[in-house]
């Protein structure tokens, strides 16, 4: 049990919580219902002063997205990015199938203060139930009233449709997701322009990925203020983490940020499974920098992450044991971003594969003496020579383990075995 007030996973609790009449009989779309009689700037002030920031990874403030919006283009669209793709995040399918409705509460209010009329919902292909629960939780809304023409009899409209993504990472990234969208392959587009000025079909598009916007009812129904007091200075709010590995219980947890990272492990957690010493922590996704045992104790909020040398990222938490051995945990995650590069720049598609082959080859106890400083080669090469932020994100795994553990890189080249497990992997 959670000792803070569940927000964003408080619907969960109830039976059949992705219904439409659960959520109308706890109040839901009572606070959509208010906001559209409200000025629309008076919103965007609200999410402004909440200081609530992107919960899809990048954390950019929200409120500051939305006033990038254009007031005077006659037709604006939110897209809502369910295309939760990266390695230890799984937070966004369960509030999809759990909660779709606090979320299109969210996009209503959203659509409104912006002037958007269309809400486009791109979801992961492989989320089947969250596919069915999206589909159905439109049409119920449609029904009773939440979308479509003249909502709650304010005089707005907004439509809203779903549509299913092919199974590929970079579809996450905003610009590639409306490529996508648009029917064409899943590939980023240059910024600027950003997708407020020209985004989906050309048009002010505000993305979003659906957590930050499962935010947006509490922030305007409870004020601003109650969300900016939770959490730190430059963190506000409560976060879903989803939490997997060598843990007891992994799972979701919803936390305030700025909770320790231990006591996320620990008490909530259920601690290290069979009692085993920590040994790394990925503390964002995939695409974040490892920590160690001895960092334990970092509040999990963007700046003391930063400062700690990694990222929130989605706030999924990969936790590794002693057990695990530091060259296959990046060799792994490597391959999965070799495989995800969506092949546009030479520096992603070609680096990505090399950084795997060499991180294989040490793995496999092949590796040769100069294979560490081709790696952080490599990386150099890539990071910040990208044309979206995968080419940084890729080289994290193998930067931060060889940061880390470069005894065991070292181990494996000389001895060609796995100093942890004493075989050759
Ligand atoms: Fe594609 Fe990678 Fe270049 Fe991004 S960095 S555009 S994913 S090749």
């Amino acid at each position: 049990m959670t000792k803070f007030e569940p927000v964003l996973t408080r619907n969960t609790r109830y039976p059949d919580s992705e219904k439409i009449a659960t959520y109308l009989a706890h109040g839901g779309y009572e606070t959509a219902r208010s906001a559209v009689k409200m000025q629309p700037d008076a919103i965007i002030e609200m999410v402004k002063r909440s200081g609530l920031r992107g919960r899809g990874g990048a954390g950019f403030p929200a409120g500051v997205k939305w006033g990038f919006m254009p007031t005077d283009a006659p037709q604006k669209i939110v897209a809502v990015n369910t295309d939760e793709g990266e390695p230890g995040t799984f937070k966004d399918r369960e509030i999809v199938e759990r909660d779709p409705h606090s979320v299109i509460e969210g996009v209503i209010i959203a659509a409104y203060a912006v002037g958007a009329n269309r809400a486009y919902v791109y979801i992961r292909g492989e989320f089947f139930l969250g596919v069915k629960r999206w589909i159905k939780a439109i049409a119920d809304a449609y029904e009773q009233g939440c979308l479509g023409k003249n909502i709650f009899g304010s005089g707005f409209d907004l439509d809203m449709s779903v549509h299913r993504g092919a199974g590929a990472y970079i579809c996450g990234e905003e610009t590639a997701m409306i490529e996508s969208l648009e029917g064409k392959r899943g590939s980023p587009r240059l910024k600027p322009p950003y997708p407020a000025q020209i985004g989906l079909f050309g048009l002010p598009t505000l993305v979003h990925n659906i957590e930050t916007l499962a935010c947006i009812p509490h922030i305007v129904g409870r004020g601003p203020e109650w969300f900016a007091g939770i959490g730190t200075a430059e963190s506000k709010g409560p976060k879903i983490f989803s939490v997997s590995g060598h843990v007891n219980q992994p799972g979701n947890y919803e936390l305030p940020l700025g909770i320790s990272l231990r006591e996320i492990i620990y008490e909530y957690a259920g601690g290290m499974r069979g009692g085993r010493a920590l040994k790394a922590v990925i503390p964002g996704g995939a695409s974040t920098p490892m920590l160690t045992a001895s960092q334990v104790d970092v509040p999990m909020a963007f700046e003391t992450l930063k400062a700690a040398g990694s990222e929130l990222g989605t706030g999924a938490i990969v936790v590794m044991d002693e057990t695990t051995c530091m060259v296959e945990a990046a060799c792994r995650l490597s391959k999965f971003f070799a495989h995800e590069s969506c092949g546009r720049c030479t520096p992603c598609r070609v680096g990505s594969v090399r950084l795997y082959e060499i991180l294989e080859r040490i793995r496999r106890g092949k590796g040769q003496k100069d294979d560490i400083e081709f790696i952080l080669e490599i990386a150099r090469g890539i990071d910040g020579n990208t044309f979206c932020p995968m080419g940084a994100a890729l080289v994290n795994p193998a930067r931060s383990a060889i940061q880390h553990f470069r005894d065991e890189f070292e181990y494996h080249i000389a001895n060609q075995r796995c100093p942890v497990s004493g075989k050759p992997n």
